[in-house]
């Protein structure tokens, strides 16, 4: 009996050590994780972040990459070069453009590639959603406005006459886009200002990631970003919103383990006129620049329908803006002249530092 008792005993005893092992080995892998990560960590923020502007798609464009020296500066050449690709491909006043030839064509066809067709399918899908507030067809209004001088803001307005002519040139119906080809009613011209900015964002990025796939960090176009994984590999980017009416105030901040944010705002080209301000987004209803919003922010995977989506709810204004981003499942914020601002419903789950 107590034989048989002991030898209980003594296996319940050698269950014990046996459990008392595996809890200690437990232990000492999660302390090995638990340091590695801290190492890890701390390298990173050791290393920090290399950090490059260059003036580029009309803005100050910011690379911030993960680590130092030759590796870190030949991502962000990477990165400035596909950007600065794209900028002469879609600038309409660069002679030797995609956007130039089709613009001069004279209602002619002109031959394009798939990355042409692809930018320009996508602005119509965008223009078809918003019932045309996004309208890549405003050249020659953007043009008569006087926005495309590169060396002064306009001084004065276009008569209501010109508009009016003007109005006529522009419009989604004004475009034959085939797969490999385009041809636009012979005053058209397009203007890819409003989506540009943020395809190029997205296609450095893409560049930057096909050569360092565990790459952290962001490209910042003027305010349009693109975060590239978390801040040292574990925190979250915090990402200052404007105050659209005064240069070094934040109106809201917002924090970004990834994903795009694009904002919007009257205060980026604009002058005044009889103490009036007239800025570079227009409503294709009208020809005159948008009133109904001041600034509008777009939080989305990617840039380039970030940027979209911010440039035409700026027109749409706030109630039609938020809609139609909580019609897309898109977050977004929209402030109105008065200064009011319109959130959608999912926008404070940003705001909140997770
Ligand atoms: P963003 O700063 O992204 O809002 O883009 C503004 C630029 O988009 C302008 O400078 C124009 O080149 C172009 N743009 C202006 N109005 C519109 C519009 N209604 N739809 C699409 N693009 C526009
Ligand atoms: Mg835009």
């Amino acid at each position: 009996m107590w034989n048989r008792d002991s030898k209980v005993r003594i296996e319940k005893d050698n269950n014990r050590t046996r459990r008392n092992k595996a809890w200690q080995l437990s232990i000492i892998a999660f302390s090995a994780i638990i340091l590695l990560i801290a190492l890890y960590t701390f390298n990173v923020r050791r290393s920090g972040y290399t950090v490059r502007r260059e003036f580029l798609l009309d803005t100050y464009v910011t690379i911030a990459v993960n680590g130092k020296g030759s590796n870190a500066d030949k991502l962000i050449d990477i990165g400035f070069s596909e950007i600065k690709r794209i900028d002469e491909k879609f600038n309409p006043l660069n002679e030797k453009s995609i956007l130039y030839k089709i613009n001069h064509a004279a209602g002619k066809w002109v031959k394009i590639d798939k990355e042409t067709h692809d930018l320009i399918e996508r602005s119509l899908y965008y223009s078809n959603i918003s019932n045309d507030a996004f309208d890549i067809t405003l050249g020659r209004l953007i043009g008569l406005w006087g926005f495309y001088s590169l060396s002064s803001t306009p001084t004065s307005i276009p008569s209501k006459d010109d508009i009016s002519k003007c109005i006529a040139s522009y419009g989604a119906d004004k475009i034959e886009l085939e797969k490999d080809r385009i041809k636009l009613r012979s005053n058209c011209a397009l203007d890819l200002g409003g989506i540009a900015k943020g395809y190029a964002v997205d296609m450095a990025v893409l560049r930057m990631k096909e050569n360092a796939p565990d790459i952290t960090g962001y490209v910042d176009a003027g305010g349009d970003i693109r975060i590239m994984g978390k801040k040292y590999g574990t925190l979250p980017w915090s990402v200052g919103i404007r105050d659209p009416r005064s240069e070094d105030k934040s109106i809201d901040v917002v924090y970004l383990k990834g994903g795009s944010i694009a904002t919007s705002g009257d205060y980026e080209r604009y002058f005044f006129y009889k103490g009036k301000r007239y800025c570079h987004i227009f409503d294709p209803k009208t020809g005159f620049p948008a009133t109904k919003a001041i600034s509008a922010t777009v939080i989305s995977k990617n840039l380039v329908d970030a940027d979209a989506l911010a440039t035409t709810v700026f027109v749409l204004g706030p109630i039609k803006g938020i809609q139609l981003l909580n019609q897309l499942g898109v977050d977004g914020m929209i402030i109105d002249k008065d200064k009011k601002i319109y959130k959608t419903k999912g926008f404070e789950y940003y705001e909140k530092r997770r």
